[in-house]
C-alpha cells in the first residue's frame, strides 16, 4: 500500500515518508547550485540570531536539505558562521556536561553494528545490581558528574522497567559529598505508553532513543531480529513517550549505517513531525557515528562520513532546529569535538565508560563495552579544555527542577530566556565543580573564566545574586 506525505499523522511510514524524502533529495540535488536559493535560505534562519525579540520559523527539511547538498564553499562556510552565531543567541557559551551509564548488556535484538546483539557469545554479559549501581554513581559523583544518561540492552527478562525503574530511584537517592545526581536520562529501547508513563513516574529527564536509521529497508537489514526489528514500533516510540507524559524526547541518528542526505532529511522530517503533533519539538538531537567495536563485521556499515560533512551536518542541525539541545558523545575525538562545539554542540559527556561496571575499575575495561570510546581524557582534563577555548562548563539543572520541560522549556529557549537565567546557574554550578572536585591548575583557570563571565550578566540584580551566591560557595562552603 502506497503512503503518502503527512507529518501531522502518527503513522511513521507517513511522517516519515520514503516517497517525500526521495523527492527532497531530488529536488536538492537539482537546486545545489542555485547559489541565490542558498543564500535566501540561510537569510530565513537570521531572525534566530535574536530570539528575544522575534521568533522566526524554522526552515523546511527541503530546504536544509539543499543547503547540505551545496558544494559550494561561500555557502558553506556561512552555514558554520551562521550555526556558531544561532548557538551564541540561544544558548551562549554554555556546555553541558553529562555521563553514560551502562546497566546491563543483555539484549535479545539482533542489531547488526552493535556487540550487545543477542547471538555474540564472546561478550560476557552483565547486570548490575543495585549495590553495584551505587558503587558506579559514587565514582561518577567523586569525578564532579550531577547528570547521567542510563543505558541498557532491550531484554524483557534481564532488563524489565522494574529493573529501570528501580535504577533509577536508586541514583536519585544516593546522597554523597556535596550533592546528588540531579537529572537522569534513559536511553532504553521503545516501549509501550504504560512503561513510558513509569518512567515519567520516576522522574525520568529526557528519553533518549536512537533511530539508528530513518531509511526503512537499510533499518530491516541492519535489525533482522528481535522486537527492534519493528521499524514502525521504533520509530512511533517518541509519540508513545509523549502521550505518556515524558515531554523531553531526545533524537538521534548512528551516522555511517545508511546514506547521510537521507537520515539528515529524516531526522529533519521526525523534528517537524514531533511539533506538528505535540506542539514541541525534540529536547536533544544526538549526532553519534558507528564505531569499530568487538565482532562487529566492518562491511555493515560502510556509509561513513567524512569529519568535514559531519560538522556540516551538525551545523545544519543546528540552523535548522535552532532551540533543540546537541550532543556529542565520547565516540569523537578531540579535534572533532572541538569544531563540533563552535557550530552548534550544547552538551557533551566526559570521563565516559561504556562498559557495565566499568567507572567502579581502576583501568578502562574493554570486555563488556559497547564501542571504542576516542576521547578517553578525564571529566577535569574536559573541563580545563572547556575553559581554555572560553566554554562554560555547566552542571546545571535548574530547569528540570523547576518543572521547565516540554513546551514551557521551549518557549523559555524560543524567548531567548537561557542566556538571562541559564548564564548565571552555569556560572555558579561550574564554582560548585572547581571547589569541590578540580585540579589546582583547574581550579585557577577556572575562576579567571567566572571572574570575566560574570561581568557579562547585564541585569545588575542577578548578577549581584551571581557574585554572591559564588562567594558563599568558595568562602562559606554553601551549595
Ligand atoms: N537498547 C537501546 C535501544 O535499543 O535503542 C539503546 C541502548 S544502546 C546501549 C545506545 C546506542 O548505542 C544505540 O542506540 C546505538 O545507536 C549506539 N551504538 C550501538 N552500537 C554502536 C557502535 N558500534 N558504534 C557507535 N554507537 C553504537
Amino acid at each position: 500500500m502506497g503512503y503518502s506525505y503527512n507529518p501531522k499523522s502518527l503513522c511513521a511510514d507517513e511522517f516519515i515518508n520514503d516517497e517525500e524524502i526521495q523527492e527532497t533529495l531530488a529536488y536538492a540535488d537539482a537546486h545545489k547550485n542555485d547559489l541565490q536559493l542558498c543564500y535566501d535560505i540561510l537569510e530565513k534562519c537570521k531572525p534566530h540570531l535574536h530570539p528575544a525579540n522575534e521568533h522566526g520559523a524554522m526552515i523546511t527539511h527541503r530546504e536544509a536539505s539543499v543547503l547540505l547538498a551545496c558544494e559550494n564553499k561561500g555557502v558553506n562556510d556561512a552555514i558554520k558562521k551562521l550555526a556558531h552565531d544561532i548557538k551564541q543567541a540561544y544558548y551562549g557559551n554554555r556546555i553541558v556536561l553529562f555521563a553514560p551509564l551502562y546497566l546491563s548488556n543483555y539484549c535479545v535484538n539482533g542489531c547488526l553494528y552493535c556487540p550487545y546483539h543477542a547471538k555474540n557469545r564472546e561478550i560476557p554479559r552483565r547486570k548490575l545490581t543495585q549495590d553495584e549501581i551505587r558503587a558506579e554513581v559514587i565514582a561518577l559523583q567523586d569525578m564532579g558528574h550531577k547528570r547521567l544518561a542510563i543505558e541498557a540492552g532491550e531484554d524483557p527478562k534481564h532488563n524489565p522497567i522494574e529493573y529501570i525503574l528501580e535504577s533509577m530511584n536508586t541514583i536519585y537517592s544516593i546522597k554523597h559529598k556535596n550533592g546528588s545526581i540531579r537529572r537522569v536520562n534513559v536511553n532504553i529501547a521503545a516501549t509501550t505508553v504504560d512503561e513510558y508513563r513509569m518512567l515519567k513516574e520516576a522522574e525520568i529527564g529526557t528519553y533518549i532513543l536512537f533511530q539508528e536509521t530513518y531509511n526503512k529497508e537499510g533499518y530491516k537489514r541492519l535489525h533482522p531480529t528481535g522486537p527492534k526489528s519493528d521499524y514502525n514500533w521504533h520509530t512511533e516510540a517518541m509519540d508513545r513517550a509523549m502521550e505518556g507524559g515524558i515531554d523531553d524526547v531526545g533524537l538521534g541518528v548512528l551516522f555511517g549505517l545508511e546514506g547521510y542526505r537521507y537520515e539528515f532529511a529524516g531526522l529533519i522530517m521526525h523534528a517537524e513531525h514531533l511539533e506538528a503533533v505535540h506542539g514541541v519539538g525534540p529536547h536533544t538531537i544526538s549526532v553519534p557515528r558507528v564505531k569499530p567495536a568487538m565482532d562487529i563485521d566492518p562491511d555493515v556499515f560502510d556509509n561513513g562520513i567524512s569529519d568535514e560533512m559531519f560538522e556540516k551536518i551538525i551545523a545544519l542541525i543546528r540552523i535548522t532546529v535552532p532551540y533543540t539541545g546537541m550532543i556529542i558523545s565520547t565516540r569523537e575525538g578531540q579535534k572533532v569535538r572541538e569544531h563540533a562545539l563552535q557550530y552548534g554542540i550544547s552538551q557533551i559527556s566526559g570521563g565516559s565508560r561504556t562498559s557495565v561496571g566499568g567507572y567502579t575499575e581502576a583501568a578502562r575495561p574493554h570486555d563488556t563495552e559497547q564501542f571504542d570510546v576516542s576521547d578517553q581524557r578525564t571529566l577535569d582534563e574536559i573541563i580545563s579544555w572547556l575553559i581554555e577555548q572560553e566554554h562554560v562548563p555547566s552542571f546545571c539543572t535548574a530547569c528540570y527542577r523547576a518543572g521547565r520541560t516540554g513546551d514551557r522549556f521551549m518557549s523559555f529557549c524560543k524567548n531567548g530566556q537561557i542566556l538571562n537565567y541559564c548564564h548565571p546557574n552555569a556560572l555558579i554550578t561550574l564554582a560548585e565543580y572547581l571547589v569541590d572536585y578540580a585540579t589546582p591548575e583547574t581550579f585557577q583557570k577556572g575562576f579567571e573564566l567566572l571572574e570575566r563571565e560574570m561581568y557579562k550578566i547585564k541585569d545588575d540584580n542577578r548578577r549581584h545574586q551571581c557574585v554572591e551566591a559564588i562567594y558563599a560557595i568558595v568562602h562559606e562552603g554553601k551549595r
